[in-house]
């Protein structure tokens, strides 16, 4: 056999995964991704380099997969996500928050105490120093300091204080949630995708290969165990071990293409049953947003070109939930030049759980998702909350009239429906839980249920999406799964 592990998809888990499994000179392991792949950071386009534009993230652009998302009933909107080394890493915002104490603390074997460890090894903070806090990882971690910080960055801050929002000076410092810089995974203008923190600089080691433009149609299960993967174009591939970090969208296509799923819908999709999981695709959440847009006032001086967009942002503890369950992100670099600056208002602990359809799956395509966003009478009390809160500010900072002024709870309700959107953070089309749990697809160490030979690791595991974006935790997924696959521990509690 000639690999110990293949990993299939080369985004923000794979990546830190495959770096670090192949840290062992004596693990034979393969990472195969469906996009293009380089080798070196400068040869990623322009568009995926630049941490100023979101323009690679264009569902009709080169770099992603175009997904088509139901948002509530009678609208929809298409998403595009990373296919290309370093995945959604590479076409993200580069916003790197780690998911809240309250998140990690109710993932069945998983708690803040035993992921800090992968945080922290994983990081570069170049700002915050301390045991909360990495220096000498691959991901280097910054906030908008001096010419990065826009004007209209301090205002925002200035107008969270003045309606009472408490400072949150370290966002991944596991403090009350309040107002504060956005920390960033960019050096010098240039987003730091997950490849290139982890895998480009390693290309040299003998024991780790890199494929792109590689896509797998289906994992081979020889009995309960798998045995290897088989790619689009038929080739096979054995290994010791199979992986898939495929992403939130994919994996559940992949497991489903493979026979993994609830009999009913893979019957349902003409697709063999091999071995039955109910949960596959199904119950996961996502942010619901919108955005408030308000003029570009203060863009003199204009936002510095190597400044990330999102800079500041607002997290609200408004008494339900003390980890803070509402997002206000400050954009304060117009979407497009002359255009306006943006708040965009998100629920971050949505009860509502959407579906992946599992229906006429092609491998070089994507499924389709159903959020069923708003679907709790909680999440629309919620959302209307967090836009009014937003107007608020932006009447404290003289930034905008508040649009919602005067709505009532109908009318703010439908404006919501309106102009509704998605933070594609989408997370659990896997999830994570123990055996006695009929919707998980994985056990805590990240094996599929009833397999042998199968792990899962990338957001599709988090049993909810967490209250901070998913992207600095799909790394800590890869950092830790590789312990896991070693049967190490960097420290921190022994999975049970
Ligand atoms: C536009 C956008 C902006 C975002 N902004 C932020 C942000 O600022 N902060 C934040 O925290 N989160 C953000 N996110 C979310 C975050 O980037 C993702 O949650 C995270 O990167 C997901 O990591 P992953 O490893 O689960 O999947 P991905 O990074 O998506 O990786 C999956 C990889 O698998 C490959 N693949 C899929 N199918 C196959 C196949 N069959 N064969 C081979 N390869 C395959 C894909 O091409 C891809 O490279 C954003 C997401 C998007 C789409």
């Amino acid at each position: 056999m000639a690999w110990d592990v293949v990993i299939v998809g080369a985004g923000s888990s794979g990546c830190a995964l495959a770096g670090r499994l192949s840290e062992d000179p004596h693990r034979r392991v393969l990472l195969l991704e469906a996009g293009a792949a380089v080798t070196d950071p400068a040869a990623f386009p322009a568009d995926v380099r630049d941490v100023a534009s979101l323009a690679a993230a264009d569902p009709d652009g080169p770099h992603t997969w175009d997904v088509d998302v139901g948002l509530v009933p009678g609208r929809r909107t298409r998403v595009g996500r990373g296919r290309l080394l370093g995945g959604s890493s590479a076409v993200n915002g580069a916003n790197h928050l780690r998911a809240t104490r309250a998140d990690l603390d109710s993932w069945p074997g998983w708690s803040y105490e035993a992921t800090l460890p992968y945080y922290v090894r994983g990081e570069r903070d170049l700002d915050v120093r301390g045991p909360l806090h990495g220096d000498a990882g691959p991901v280097p971690v910054v906030r908008p300091a001096g010419e990065l910080r826009a004007a209209v960055t301090e205002r925002f801050l200035d107008a969270a204080a003045r309606v009472g929002v408490p400072a949150e000076p370290d966002k991944n410092g596991d403090q009350p949630p309040g107002a504060g810089l956005v920390p960033a995974n960019v050096r010098r203008g240039v987003r730091v995708n997950a490849a290139m923190a982890y895998v480009l600089p390693h290309l040299a080691r003998p024991n780790l290969t890199v494929r792109g433009d590689t896509t797998v149609a289906r994992v081979l299960l020889d009995g309960d165990r798998a045995v290897g993967v088989e790619g689009v174009d038929g080739r096979r591939i054995e290994a010791g071990e199979v992986v898939l970090s495929t992403g939130s969208v994919c994996t559940p296509q992949l497991l489903a293409l493979s026979g993994i799923g609830p009999p009913d819908a893979l019957r349902a999709a003409g697709l063999p049953v091999h071995h039955e999981c109910p949960g596959v695709g199904r119950g996961y959440s996502d942010h619901p947003s919108v955005y408030l847009a308000f003029p570009d006032a203060t863009g003199d001086p204009p936002v510095h070109p190597e400044a990330p967009g999102a800079q500041a942002a607002v997290h609200l503890d408004a008494g339900d939930d003390p980890a803070g369950d509402l997002e206000i992100l400050l954009f304060a670099r117009p979407f497009a030049p002359g255009g306006p600056c943006h708040l965009m208002c998100a629920l971050q602990a949505p009860e509502s759980r959407g579906a992946v359809v599992l229906d006429g799956l092609d491998p070089t395509g994507t499924p389709r998702l159903e959020h069923r966003y708003l679907a709790s009478g909680h999440d629309r009390a919620r959302m209307r909350e967090v836009v009014r809160r937003a107007g608020d500010l932006l009447v404290a900072g003289g930034l905008a009239l508040d649009p919602a002024r005067g709505l009532g709870a109908r009318e703010l309700d439908a404006w919501i429906t309106a102009h509704l959107t998605t933070s594609a953070h989408l997370c659990g089309t896997a999830r994570l839980g123990t055996a006695d749990d009929p919707g998980a697809v994985v056990d805590p160490e990240l094996r599929v249920h009833g397999l042998r030979g199968l792990r899962v690791v990338d957001t599709s595991v988090l049993p909810a999406v967490p209250r901070r974006g998913p992207a600095a935790t799909a790394l800590m997924l890869g950092e830790r799964a590789a312990d896991l696959v070693a049967g190490a521990r960097a420290g921190g509690d022994p999975v049970t």
